[in-house]
């Protein structure tokens, strides 16, 4: 089959209208506030901007007020949005949100989208996906799944310890993952159930304090106890839901490297503009070779980090999976990410960590990516025995 990787003439022209709407009204916002918002006013005031540029929910379809893009279309939308810290939680595609929307489009009952993802959609409410666990429970290994949902009459009653949940304090409703079958360890067993914001039996531990701080809603440790939930508040079927959790893990891997692309071409932005302007030993800063090295090595990570991203989009906009694809590009862009980040800051020199440059920001932003969505080593460790497979199945045959 010929391989298509560019986006649509629509998609292309949202991203272009995206790009003036960060730079004239975003980036002006992200500078006042240091590129943290903690403030529903804020955060109306950026989605409202979104709407009347017309930029607003490009990922979600037409009918719940989105422009429907593909994964290909969203490839270029979500890098220039992703160009200033707050541009995702502009346009309604920050995480864990976005990742949230797609996978209720994909699996909801019709009474669900209503209640949950129309207004997630339209921005009136947030959300989070609730699946990490202390130790000894469910993290890079989600077989550890401890949380556990047990049958009640007409529903089901949740408990366990969730942390590290992006998003979860103001979140209209938590997406919970609970073990209905097997023991920690066991495969499968697992199903998401949609619990609301007011349910007595989810509570807020606290705010866990972490390197990053740009993500909407912190990252919150929550108690299940005794969180009793109706039987319409299962997501699609009992026992399925590390089968949804790859609907949802696949394009939010790679949506997430989307938006921290456009984070890596601004850092190589803001140091190509220094390297042009600052002098030093006689000559540009951009003149010296290792700086051109640098220079270089970033354009490299971002070109192959792009594309690593659009092969992926395809392959998933092609209706796979795209497990060995998304893992690849993930723990490259990752990686090539940070890297980019870090040799920016290293040419801007002292003012490159100094708070007059928001590049100490980003490095800090982009460092957990390497953590969520999966560790590098698990991909790698994925990515190799998918490739040891490959090789004993057919040289067996
Ligand atoms: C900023 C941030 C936001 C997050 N948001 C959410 C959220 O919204 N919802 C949610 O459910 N979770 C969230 N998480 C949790 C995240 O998904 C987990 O941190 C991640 O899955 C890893 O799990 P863990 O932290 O328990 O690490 P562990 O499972 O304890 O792994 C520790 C280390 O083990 C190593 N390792 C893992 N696998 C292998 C392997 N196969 N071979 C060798 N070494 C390996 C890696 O170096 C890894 O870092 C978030 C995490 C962070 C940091």
């Amino acid at each position: 089959m010929p391989i298509d990787l560019s986006p649509d003439p629509v998609a292309a022209r949202l991203a272009e209208r995206t790009a003036e709407f960060v730079r004239d009204i975003v980036l002006p916002l992200e500078e006042e506030h240091r590129g943290v918002v903690r403030s529903e006013d804020v955060r109306t005031h950026l989605q409202d901007a979104a709407k009347q540029a017309g930029v607003f929910a490009p990922h979600v379809a037409r009918e719940y007020g989105g422009h429907g893009l593909d994964m290909r279309g969203r490839s270029v939308v979500f890098e220039a949005a992703g160009y200033s810290l707050l541009g995702p939680l502009a346009l309604n595609i920050a995480a864990p949100d976005e990742g949230n929307m797609h996978l209720l489009e994909a699996i909801a009952t019709e009474q669900q989208k209503e209640r949950y993802l129309r207004p997630l959609a339209s921005g009136a409410i947030r959300s989070c996906f609730a699946m990490t666990e202390p130790a000894p429970g469910a993290g890079s290994d989600p077989d550890a799944l401890a949380t556990r949902a047990d049958r009640v009459d007409g529903g089901w009653r949740i408990n366990g310890r969730k942390w590290f949940i992006t998003g979860a304090d103001g979140a209209g409703f938590a997406i919970c993952m609970a073990r209905t079958s097997g023991e920690p360890g066991d495969r499968g067993g697992a199903t998401m159930f949609l619990v609301d914001q007011d349910n007595p039996g989810m509570r807020t531990v606290r705010h866990i304090e972490t390197l990053d701080e740009s993500l909407y809603g912190g990252h919150i440790e929550l108690l299940f106890d005794d969180c009793v939930v109706p039987d319409e508040a299962v997501l699609g079927e009992v026992d399925e839901g590390f089968r949804y959790a790859q609907i949802r893990l696949g394009p939010a891997r790679m949506t997430h490297c989307m938006r921290w692309l456009g984070i890596a071409q601004r850092a190589q932005d803001i140091a190509v503009a220094r390297a042009s302007d600052r002098r030093l030993f006689g000559a540009r800063l951009g003149d010296l070779g290792m700086t051109q090295q640098m220079i270089a090595d970033n354009e490299i990570d971002i070109a192959a980090s792009r594309a690593l991203i659009r092969q992926a989009s395809w392959e998933l906009d092609q209706g796979g999976r795209a497990g060995q694809a998304t893992a690849i590009a993930k723990t490259f862009c990752a990686e090539a990410i940070w890297r980019v980040v870090d040799r920016a800051l290293q040419i801007c020199g002292s003012l490159g960590v100094s708070g007059d440059l928001p590049l100490g920001r980003f490095l800090r932003e982009v460092r957990p990516f390497r953590i969520y969505d999966g560790p590098s080593e698990t991909h790698r460790w994925a990515i190799a025995r998918r490739v040891l497979r490959h090789h004993e199945k057919t040289a067996g045959s």
